[in-house]
């Protein structure tokens, strides 16, 4: 054990992750968040216009969150989580109305994937092929854009808009002709190894009561200290201890310091000046009166402003006003009040109705949800500051709850391993 408590900066997933590994292993651990409450990024509010709590946007996850799973299953949270049986991809466009990709379940996954996308409309054996080539690809994907990728592979036009940019911006936040390539064939051979991975799965109460909850009452079990509403200001690394300044004082000594913090804080707080490349994420949420109800729990619409719906209230079986939220990857809303017009158009068109007006709206955009993969981005851990921000590069997985999460345990092995 080290003769210091350790320090962790950052109370989103990655540090409460950081925070439970080491506990567990009988460290004791202090934890700042300068926000009021815990979550960073997988937050929710309270509205009493709507008299519910509010994701500021909805969290999608897959099978293939390994990390993300087991964390649910220690803190008891699992079943805070519904899980598809199989992939099931409901889509929407105006022209083709509602089509699913839908692997049949008791065929091999590889060949069920196949038959599915073949049965898309308008995409046949052309995708099939399209599909084999990304696959026989995979392991050697080039230093580009995935957009050069699919051009250098002459894959069908169908199959990119369908699948590959809409999973491009639903696992990367970036859309083709910017996503690299590297990470994206990391995030298909995760997704689509076989029918466990590539489901999908959201939860099923807000965020902050279905996963951030049972994390704070598992942190209080294994006696962490938190600090919530402590901004670290600076880290001060002194004969192998460090102290941290919250801009009014100094902490007591650290035997280390786990920075899990998105590269940009990482930056500000280290007094680096390196540009993060981030990127933005639009929710615009819409509360109606009547009953609106989508065909499925989400629907990913192609050719739109919108690119998801996800229909909360089925989601979340909640009672009162019905709420659906568009999200819109990769784009910063130029103008609020086109945004929700828009949204609101391409739903009504969707459900095939004059959609009535929702009695309430809200639209939430977070200006820097990721950070992107890059080749400038790096980990800075030196002396007594072990760095476990989001700074993904190429190849690794792209910034989600589960590298947040897998950052976390990373950090504490790495910890537990010097200490041996
Ligand atoms: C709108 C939105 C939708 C998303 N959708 C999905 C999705 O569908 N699926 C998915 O897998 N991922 C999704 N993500 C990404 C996912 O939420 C994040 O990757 C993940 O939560 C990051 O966790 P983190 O702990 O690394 O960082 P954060 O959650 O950002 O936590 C960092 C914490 O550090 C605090 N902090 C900052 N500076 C300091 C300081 N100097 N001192 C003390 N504390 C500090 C911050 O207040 C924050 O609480 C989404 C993100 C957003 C914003």
């Amino acid at each position: 054990m080290t003769p210091h408590p350790i320090a962790i900066i950052g109370g989103g997933l990655t540090g409460l992750t950081c925070a439970i590994r080491l506990a567990e292993q009988g460290y004791q651990v202090h934890l700042f968040e300068a926000a009021p409450n815990l979550g960073g990024r997988t937050k929710s509010f309270y509205s009493p216009v709507v008299d519910h709590w509010v994701d500021h946007g909805p969290h999608l996850l897959i099978g293939a969150y390994q990390a993300t799973q087991k964390l649910l299953h220690d803190v008891g949270a699992s079943s805070n989580v519904t899980w598809q049986p199989s992939l099931h991809l409901p889509l929407w466009d105006k022209q083709r109305s509602f089509f699913s990709l839908k692997p049949k379940p008791y065929l091999p996954f590889p060949v069920a994937l196949l038959i599915s996308l073949m049965q898309l409309p308008t995409h046949g054996f052309k995708s099939v092929r399209s599909m084999l080539k990304i696959a026989l690809n995979m392991k050697k994907p080039p230093a580009k854009s995935v957009q050069v990728w699919m051009e250098q592979l002459n894959i069908s036009s169908a199959l990119q808009r369908d699948l590959i940019e809409p999973l491009c911006l639903g696992a990367m936040n970036e859309p083709m002709h910017r996503a690299d390539c590297k990470s994206f064939a990391r995030v298909l051979n995760e997704a689509f190894a076989n029918h466990h991975n590539a489901r999908l799965g959201w939860f099923n109460q807000p965020i902050s009561q279905a996963f951030i909850d049972p994390l704070k009452s598992h942190l209080k079990n294994l006696g962490i200290s938190i600090f919530t509403s402590t901004t670290i200001r600076d880290i001060e690394q002194n004969n192998g201890i460090c102290t941290l300044n919250t801009g009014t004082s100094q902490t007591k000594p650290y035997s280390t310091a786990i920075i899990a913090l998105p590269a940009y804080a990482r930056n500000r707080l280290l007094g680096i000046r390196q540009d993060v490349k981030t990127e933005a994420i639009t929710n615009v949420h819409l509360w109606f009166e009547t009953d609106i109800t989508l065909p499925q729990a989400l629907i990913g619409s192609i050719g739109t402003y919108s690119q998801w719906f996800f229909d909360v209230s089925s989601q979340t079986g909640q009672k009162g006003l019905s709420h659906i939220c568009a999200v819109i990857s990769a784009e910063t809303p130029i103008n609020r009040k086109q945004s929700f017009k828009k949204v609101c158009t391409e739903l009504g068109a969707l459900l095939q109705m004059e959609l009535p007006a929702p009695v309430y709206h809200k639209i939430i955009c977070e200006q820097r949800a990721t950070v992107l993969t890059s080749y400038e981005n790096q980990t800075l851990s030196s002396g007594t500051i072990l760095d476990a921000s989001e700074a993904p590069r190429p190849g690794d997985l792209p910034a989600t709850i589960e590298s947040a999460i897998l950052r976390g345990e990373e950090a504490a092995k790495t910890l537990c391993f010097q200490q041996k």
